[in-house]
């Protein structure tokens, strides 16, 4: 894995186009699998010491001070995902509509159409299918009772669609992707989804690096240790470190998000009862791995 002054060696390069995006991503991640450990490192444990403080800055204490970040990096994937959703709803803004013949030769290509049966008599949606009884259907909302129900082919669907999106013939999601996903879609999830990709393919080298660097922006920010308080053993294993912020009004010690202020800035009484509690969950913590519980 790259060591802080690396990933911001490879980010500045990748910005300046001075190496290339696949370049960028294989001295990123060739030795290292995406989700590691930073910590495992030795470039982050000899930075490491240089950014602990002497004093656990929720309770005070100084005992088995510890390194805690507040947030964790995203993953590559997560940036990317955001950046295509940007870029599609700005596609769609200025593309609203897909040729027709485009968007029918697409949904018979990539979707299996299951019909939806309809009643001949009042073309109700799905009429009710009998086992035993002849004829096998009845209609719920006419009563109408038939032998075979009638269908509505993909084009007809489409067209209706393109006279109006919102009908009630074509809110179904009858299109199966033929993808392994499988996922069922309508015909106005289709026509997004499609829209994405188009999107996503128009500008797929932009994509991929502004995620890219967005992705080593946030690597960087976590090694640099910004976004770490000192904690001693206790506070770190009772709070959960993602929900705590600075104390608005001593600006020294953490809290947590749920409360106006610190341990320390608490009226006395309850300041004893605040540090009683981190003692009782340690205990309990201790009393369980003893029990073998945990
Ligand atoms: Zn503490
Ligand atoms: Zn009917
Ligand atoms: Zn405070």
């Amino acid at each position: 894995m790259l060591t802080y002054h690396g990933l911001i060696e490879l980010r500045d390069k990748l910005a300046n186009n001075e190496i290339g995006l696949e370049l960028a991503k294989e001295k990123c991640w060739s030795d290292f699998k995406e989700g590691q450990r930073s910590w495992h490192t030795k470039d982050w444990k000899d930075r490491r010491p240089k950014f602990i403080k002497e004093k656990c800055e929720i309770c005070s204490s100084k005992e088995t001070l510890t390194i805690q970040h507040l947030s964790h990096p995203k993953k590559y994937s997560e940036f990317k995902r955001e950046i295509i959703r940007t870029y599609a709803k700005d596609y769609i803004d200025t593309n609203p509509n897909i040729d027709k013949s485009e968007f029918t030769a697409h949904i018979l290509k990539k979707y299996e159409y299951v019909p939806i049966p309809l009643c001949p008599n009042c073309m109700c949606k799905n009429p009710s299918e009998r086992v035993r009884k002849i004829p096998k259907y009845r209609c719920a909302d006419c009563k109408h009772e038939f032998e075979e129900a009638i269908y509505r082919s993909e084009i007809e669907l489409i067209s209706i669609f393109y006279q109006d999106e919102d009908a009630y013939e074509v809110r179904d999601k009858c299109f199966i992707s033929k993808d392994k996903w499988r996922n069922k879609h309508n015909l106005s999830n289709i026509r997004y989804w499609l829209q994405r990709e188009l999107a996503k393919n128009k500008d797929s080298e932009t994509i991929e690096k502004k995620a890219f660097l967005l992705y080593l922006s946030d690597n960087i920010k976590y090694l640099s240790f910004e976004d770490t308080i000192t904690a001693c053993k206790k506070c770190a294993s009772s709070f959960d470190l993602h929900k705590m912020e600075l104390c608005p009004k001593c600006k020294k010690h953490y809290k947590g998000i749920q409360y106006p202020t610190c341990i320390q800035c608490l009226p006395e009484e309850k300041r004893k009862a605040a540090m009683e509690k981190i003692e009782f969950g340690k205990e309990w913590q201790d009393m369980h791995k003893r029990l073998g519980i945990d």
